[in-house]
């Protein structure tokens, strides 16, 4: 039992987005609600703050929203984990895959230091498969994965378990069955 009844209660569920059958769960009702949105970049800085982060890795793009905040609350900085091409510096990438075909995911080549101690923070994790290719990327390029936040967890789709068993500390404040 995570709690956080009040935030769910924020956010909105959207049948059949983006496709027939899926439950998408829509955080945009939270963000437009300044006191719940307060409140909970509150309770992921909680979460987040005992894992002694140096660096926040957001993931492109509802990431940003949470990871920024969470960020300044912290006074740490913002590693951004974008999509294909929009990075202007020498980049380095991870291919991962999608139900069907795959998807790549970038950030700045010589931005960690030897040890940095990362954070990675998104509204969601569903199956993981996002996660898990940040998680490659911030190991492969001398990066410490501190652990793994999210406003958010669907813990049928097995993300946050999958996480888990490659040794990252998962944490979120809301979950839906
Ligand atoms: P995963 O890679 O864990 O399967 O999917 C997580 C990624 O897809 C996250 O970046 C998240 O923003 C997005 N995502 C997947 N399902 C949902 C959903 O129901 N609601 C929201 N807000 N994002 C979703």
């Amino acid at each position: 039992f995570s709690g956080n009844d009040d935030l769910k209660a924020l956010i909105r569920t959207i049948p059949d987005f983006p496709k027939p059958g899926i439950q998408f769960r829509d955080i945009t009702s939270l963000l437009l609600d300044g006191a719940g949105f307060s409140v909970c970049v509150d309770r992921l800085t909680a979460l987040a703050a005992p894992l002694r982060p140096d660096l926040i890795a957001a993931v492109e793009a509802r990431g940003f929203i949470f990871g920024a905040a969470i960020a300044k609350s912290l006074g740490v900085g913002v590693l951004p984990i974008r999509k294909p091409g929009k990075l202007p510096g020498a980049r380095v990438g991870v291919d991962y895959a999608l139900e069907y075909g795959t998807d790549r995911l970038e950030m700045h080549a010589h931005d960690l230091q030897p040890a940095t101690r990362v954070l990675i923070v998104d509204d969601l994790i569903a199956t993981g498969g996002t996660v898990m290719a940040t998680v490659e990327l911030i190991r492969n390029h001398g990066g410490v994965v501190a652990g793994a936040v999210f406003a958010v967890d669907l813990p049928d789709l097995g993300g946050a378990a999958r996480l888990r068993d490659a040794g990252v500390e998962t944490l979120s404040l809301m979950a839906f069955e």
